[in-house]
């Protein structure tokens, strides 16, 4: 059968509307040449067919029915080359039938793009028209025709992918200038490379990022366990691949890299013997720095934000700390922000004294429990030698019994190079507190120590100020208060003056100093007898008082009754007592100068009426003179 003019006139016809058709058209590359193939199979009965193009060097099938593999192993396109030395639309080499998909194809055909470069080779199934045209003189023609418009096709793919990658790196990065998140940031990165590479396996190690807790996959850079070509990119910069045979795949490392650091690897795995192209590494190189950029500049903005709120809290802190407030109060405010800004599970405050742990009211409830003493231990163990502060993110490293808390932060309170108590934080997680809460915390005790340790001080002043300090009972300006205040507010309450009797000679027999010693037993014994109910208060020299508020008359007097009737027993040597009693309630409530007046005056009479005694206060005594 002789070949037409008319069927290469036809067929030329048909490569052209093959060029004009808009890619837009074409839903892949794949589809392109599909219509290559119905048109060879049209005029020439060909069957089967495959273009396969040079791709760096290896000649990539772009068929539908190619298998992964083939697609990404490809052949040493200049070991085809040779082949054509002579003639074109040769017989297939062997190893080319061995390959599944290309055992029914028997000839090749060189392509040759428009200065006579060779850029790719078509197999095919032979057929009797084809073989006809292959003798005929039209075949140079036919074959020119033919690679003139597959190299047209595989341009315009080109062209049409390289659009579409790059327009999604675009979305990608135009998105990343518009958010500080995080997360979303690195999700899109994966999700872009994913989109490109469809079939590979992508991963995202970052380092340094044990303060974020994220949903989604990111592995964590360690140093000691990564593959030498990760670490390798990581380190460098640049881009590594490594052909992991015990993994059986390829591997591309891309550095994340922003401008002031890198902050992990994008790593790509493909199948073995795939080759990733200059143009793949580019893209892959541009989207991991995009990335890069974007996680730097969202990290800036958390820490510079992080780093306004730690001042915040610093000079809340230090503000609040600075307006006097009593130990208690500081302290509990100072749980609260810490609780605030680190989210412990638990916390407190010890105080030492004496070399003893003292455990304050600001903890909670695990320091009310046995199964603190590990901690609290450990803790001041560290600090009896070490003014440093204790940062442990996993405390079952160190030590064999069992524990339930894992992350430590333990900050010790130092007032002019001393150590005066220190604050511990729990968590049940290892690792859960990260470096920066760390150093802010240190900030935080740091800051309010001086001020814990001054009010400590003026505590203990007042504590003074308001206490004798032979009998330890209250003194009279803390009775005067006291009383005041009770006098406008409680329902009743009652005043008993005390004077021993006849001191002077006890003084006078045994000397001053056993004359101490009989105050010391009395003020124990108002001190029992009273308990809670009042307070007990060194009056003067040798007199004392009690106050009860909110008690009934009854009472008032048998408390009265109690008192003058023990002191004799439990004093040595045996002193009496006379005392004068006075009752107040609300329905006239008396100015508090006036109880002491009535109180005083009843107590003269009790002595004029001859000691060992006590009298109620009546308005009709005698008055004192
Ligand atoms: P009266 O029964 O009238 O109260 O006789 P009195 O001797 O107790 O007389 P008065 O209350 O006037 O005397 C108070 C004496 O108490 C004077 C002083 O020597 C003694 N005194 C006052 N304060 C102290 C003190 O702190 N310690 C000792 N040991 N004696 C004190
Ligand atoms: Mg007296
Ligand atoms: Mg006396």
């Amino acid at each position: 059968m002789k070949v037409h003019q008319q069927t290469i006139i036809d067929f030329k016809s048909d490569l052209l509307n093959i060029c004009v058709q808009s890619v837009d058209e074409l839903s892949s590359e794949d589809r392109y040449f599909g219509l290559l193939q119905d048109c060879l199979k049209q005029h020439f009965h060909i069957e089967k067919s495959c273009f396969l193009l040079n791709v760096d060097n290896k000649l990539i099938p772009f068929n539908i029915d190619t298998t992964l593999e083939m697609k990404y192993s490809g052949f040493p396109f200049l070991l085809f080359e040779t082949y054509f030395f002579q003639q074109n639309n040769i017989s297939i080499p062997y190893f080319v039938k061995e390959k599944e998909e290309f055992k029914e194809m028997t000839h090749m055909v060189l392509l040759n793009a428009k200065d006579s470069n060779p850029y790719g080779v078509l197999f095919l199934k032979t057929s009797e028209a084809w073989e006809e045209l292959a003798k005929s003189e039209y075949f140079d023609q036919v074959i020119s025709y033919l690679s003139k418009t597959a190299y047209l096709l595989s341009k315009t793919v080109e062209v049409h992918f390289n659009e579409n990658q790059y327009r999604k790196l675009y979305n990608m990065t135009d998105l990343f200038h518009s958010t500080m998140d995080i997360d979303l940031i690195l999700e899109n990165v994966l999700n872009t490379i994913q989109s490109n590479f469809p079939n590979f396996n992508v991963e995202l190690i970052l380092s340094n990022d044990q303060d974020r807790h994220t949903t989604i996959n990111i592995k964590q850079f360690d140093y000691l366990s990564e593959r030498p070509s990760a670490i390798e990119a990581f380190v460098s910069g640049n881009i590594t691949t490594e052909q992991a045979t015990d993994l059986n795949c390829t591997l591309l490392n891309a550095p994340i890299k922003g401008r002031q650091a890198i902050y992990g690897i994008l790593q790509v795995s493909a199948p073995i013997s795939f080759v990733f192209s200059q143009a793949q590494k580019d893209f892959i190189r541009m989207l991991a720095h995009a990335s890069g950029n974007a996680l730097e500049n969202a990290k800036l903005y958390h820490q510079s934000h992080r780093l306004i709120s730690d001042l915040q809290l610093i000079n809340e802190t230090s503000h609040r700390l600075n307006m006097n407030l009593d130990i208690s109060e500081m302290l509990t405010f100072l749980q609260k922000q810490l609780m605030k800004s680190f989210q412990p599970m638990e916390l407190c405050f010890v105080f030492i004294e004496n070399q003893e742990c003292k455990i304050t009211d600001a903890c909670t409830n695990l320091f009310k429990t046995e199964e603190s003493q590990i901690y609290i231990e450990h803790v001041s163990r560290h600090f009896e030698k070490s003014l440093d502060p204790l940062f442990i993110a996993d405390f079952s490293r160190l030590i064999a019994e069992e524990v339930r808390y894992k992350s430590i932060m333990a900050i010790p309170m130092i007032v002019e190079q001393h150590i005066t108590g220190f604050s511990i934080v729990l968590h049940r997680d290892s690792y859960f507190f990260s470096f920066d809460s760390f150093k802010l915390m240190q900030s935080l005790i740091h800051h309010s120590s001086l001020a814990i340790s001054n009010s400590i001080l003026r505590s203990q002043l007042q504590e003074m100020v308001d206490h004798d300090h032979l009998t330890k009972l209250y003194a009279r300006s803390y009775l005067d208060n006291f009383v005041e205040k009770s006098i406008m507010n409680d329902d009743s309450g009652m005043f008993l003056l005390i004077d021993i009797d006849n001191f002077k000679k006890i003084n006078d027999t045994y000397g001053h100093h056993i004359g101490d010693e009989v105050l010391v037993q009395i003020g124990q014994l108002l001190h029992k007898v009273v308990g809670t109910r009042g307070i007990c208060a060194r009056w003067g020299g040798e007199e004392m008082a009690i106050y009860v508020p909110n008690i009934l008359e009854d009472e008032a007097v048998r408390l009265a009754e109690e008192i003058v009737e023990y002191i004799p027993k439990i004093t040595n040597p045996t002193v009496t007592i006379s005392a004068g009693l006075v009752n107040w309630h609300k329905s006239e409530r008396p100015e508090f100068q006036s109880i002491f007046l009535r109180a005083d005056t009843a107590l003269y009479n009790a002595k004029n009426g001859g000691k060992n005694q006590y009298m109620v206060y009546e308005e009709t005594m005698q008055p004192l003179q």
